[in-house]
């Protein structure tokens, strides 16, 4: 991936800017194009409550593989009260329904190559269509969330189709007990999965509470911890040039 001159000059800049400006910056100079794309984890959260403070109308966007918890689609639509609308994407029916005729509802269980089709159709797929519709992408990623993510770049292109877009993690340096603070002085609203033992949240099945001394997401296909080690990403977010 070749980035201009101009875009490393931007990356420079939008580097040194806190979460507050970036948001206000990608409003003013995007519009619709910048959007907050979320699976309303406590990051996501956060950001969308600070963005209604410094960037009221920017979009919200999530992938909604049609396997998640109860416990999230009832939090999604208290945040959706209390924010306002949330454009949710779902896999393509007919891909949908052509996976699981031929491999099983539990497709994820049988390989690691099952588990990334699953992740294509109902994650990957509905992500990259969302995508299409932005030049800036807000995203919760944080460094503290495994090894694997402990150099997530701040501010990034990343290739969508044959175009660069701008990704921000506009709290990747936030920690555990700043997002918590921020919550609760904020008030808001939390998936009730945390108060499970919860540490990432996903599908059923596929997410699961945690313990106090693993990677916040060692709960994620816990099937394939011998083989995966710590690098558990579904896909979304591999790849990207930044600082
Ligand atoms: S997390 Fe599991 S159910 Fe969800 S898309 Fe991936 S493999 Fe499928």
């Amino acid at each position: 991936m070749v980035v201009a001159e101009a875009q490393e000059t931007l990356l420079e800049r939008l580097n040194a800017m806190d979460a507050d400006a970036l948001f206000a910056w990608a409003l003013e100079a995007h519009g619709d194009r910048a959007a907050i794309v979320t699976s309303f984890q406590d990051t996501g959260c956060v950001m969308i409550d600070m963005m209604s403070k410094v960037a009221p109308g920017m979009r919200v966007l999530t992938v909604d593989t049609l396997r998640l918890h109860a416990e999230t689609y009832a939090h999604m639509d208290a945040m959706e009260a209390r924010y306002g609308a949330i454009e949710r994407f779902t896999p393509a029916p007919a891909r949908l329904k052509k996976m699981v005729a031929q491999h099983g509802e539990y497709l994820f269980f049988d390989s690691k190559a099952k588990q990334e089709y699953c992740c294509t159709i109902r994650k990957t797929e509905p992500n990259q269509r969302a995508l299409e519709s932005v030049d800036v992408w807000f995203t919760g990623l944080r460094r503290d969330h495994s090894s694997f993510r402990v150099d997530t770049p701040k501010v990034q292109y990343v290739e969508q189709g044959d175009r660069l877009i701008l990704k921000i993690a506009p709290l990747v340096d936030w920690d555990q007990a700043r997002i918590d603070a921020y919550v609760a002085e904020n008030d808001v609203p939390k998936n009730a999965l945390y108060e499970k033992g919860f540490t990432s949240i996903g599908c059923v099945i596929c997410s699961t509470p945690t313990l106090p001394q693993e990677d916040k997401r060692a709960g994620r296909w816990r099937w394939f911890n011998a083989l995966d080690g710590d690098k558990k990403e579904c896909g979304i977010h591999i790849g990207g040039s930044g600082i």
